[in-house]
């Protein structure tokens, strides 16, 4: 018998029509003899609702309260649509995180899982009854709940599948697959059929929020096939698995990029050893996450640091910063939160040679400036002005030979 978690999100459960059409699905699932489990979204836009009356009431709010808050979106869709499946004779019910056994640590609205304690739901699946998952939540040592971070129902259900050995973990969304850049900006982006583990990380580490990052770092680590696949049409997704189970492909598998960037630039810092971690050692305590790095040392013995953070952190940063730079001696500080990253991600990039001048080529006869640069085995990114995101994803994803055949350019 086959076993499957099937993961919904906000625009699957987005209103009752949609929750109603939800249900077909699963049930079909039941009725094919398949034991399947659930995890699901909060309605879409609920999370941000909540936010906003938060941040309406007092901009930052504490985090405890904000995981209390935005926890209960996914209380919602798991209990509608535990009703409108039992209304039909389906053996289903919802259950919390806390009551699903995932355990993660204190870390408030970025959680990591720590353990889930699956035995119940494993008992019920085994007894035929469907369990209705809120995603996104735990519950931590204390017995609160936390969440894990945005798009983290996409990490509750790979943690589910592998916690219940499923053979699948079904992603349903709002589009029928992968594809070699968002949609929404590039028309001609073509959907891929079969992704590696390490191709998709990448693309959405470096912004491509079709899955959480974590959740497809979870199934690389355990081998967890993830297909994702729209829960409006029923057409085969894409699978996202091993690397040799894919078929050799170009160069550049897609294009990703993420406007949530902001650039700090340290000017003139009397060159000797120990300055990045005295930069970034406050840094990291305030629990800020640094991206791209550049240090440059000039010939008069002093050197400059630019440094890339996601762009709500822009501030605090720069007050790090500036506290830091007058130890250090340094010259200047600057700041700019107008910055954006692009990325060309592809596993075809360790056999093919030529791949960054071409990018470099490309951004050039489109007159965009690039800012910094870093690569890694399997990728190429670039930091660039924010208004040039549109034109140079479109440029790299034509280049690169990735519209859709038969597409219009
Ligand atoms: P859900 O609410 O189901 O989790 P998300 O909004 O989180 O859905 O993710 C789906 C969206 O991701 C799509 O509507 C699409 O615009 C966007 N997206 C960004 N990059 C890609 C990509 N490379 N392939 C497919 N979708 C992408
Ligand atoms: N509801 C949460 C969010 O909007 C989690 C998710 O959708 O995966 O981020
Ligand atoms: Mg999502």
């Amino acid at each position: 018998m086959k076993r499957v978690v099937q993961k919904f999100g906000g625009t699957s459960v987005g209103n009752l029509e949609r929750i109603q059409a939800t249900a077909d699905i699963v049930e079909r699932s039941v009725q094919q003899g398949i034991e399947t489990a659930v995890v699901v979204s909060a309605m879409s836009g609920e999370t941000n609702r909540l936010i906003g009356l938060a941040n309406a009431l007092c901009p930052d709010a504490d985090v405890r309260e904000m995981d209390q808050l935005v926890s209960t979106g996914e209380q919602v869709s798991a209990a509608l649509l535990a009703i409108e499946l039992q209304k039909r004779g389906v053996m289903a019910h919802s259950y919390t995180g806390v009551q699903a056994g995932f355990r993660t640590d204190s870390s408030y609205s970025r959680a990591r899982i720590l353990s889930v304690e699956c035995e119940r739901m494993l008992h019920r699946i085994e007894r035929g009854e469907v369990p209705i998952l809120t995603g996104f939540q735990g519950v931590n040592e204390h017995g609160d709940v936390t969440t894990l971070g945005r798009g983290g129902s996409d990490t509750s259900a790979v943690a589910l599948a592998i916690a219940l050995n499923a053979d699948m973990c079904d992603i349903f969304t709002d589009v029928d697959g992968v594809y070699t850049t968002d949609p929404r900006i590039v028309p001609q982006a073509a959907k891929i059929e079969r992704i590696s583990y390490e191709e998709m990380l990448e693309l959405a580490s470096q912004g491509a929020k079709v899955l959480q990052n974590r959740s497809v770092e979870l199934a690389m680590r355990y081998q967890m096939p993830i297909h994702l696949r729209s829960s409006f049409v029923d057409v085969p997704g894409t699978m996202v698995m091993k690397e040799d189970e894919v078929m050799e492909r170009a160069a550049i598998t897609g294009v990703a990029y993420n406007r949530d960037e902001a650039k700090i630039t340290i000017k003139g810092i009397p060159d000797h050893p120990g300055i990045a971690s005295a930069l970034f050692g406050p840094i990291a305590e305030a629990g800020l996450n640094v991206d791209v790095i550049v240090q440059n040392v000039s010939e008069d013995g002093t050197t400059d640091i630019t440094f890339t953070v996601p762009r709500g952190d822009f501030r605090k940063a720069m007050k790090i910063v500036q506290g830091v730079s007058k130890d250090m001696q340094a010259r200047d500080v600057k700041g700019d939160d107008h910055v954006a990253k692009v990325s060309i991600i592809g596993v075809g990039m360790r056999s093919h040679s030529g791949v960054a001048r071409k990018m470099f080529e490309t951004l050039a006869e489109k007159a965009i400036n690039i800012q910094m640069i870093t690569t890694s085995e399997i990728k190429i990114t670039v930091v660039i002005e924010e208004q040039h995101v549109d034109a140079a994803v479109k440029s790299l994803h034509t280049a690169f030979g990735l519209d859709a055949e038969g597409a219009a350019a």
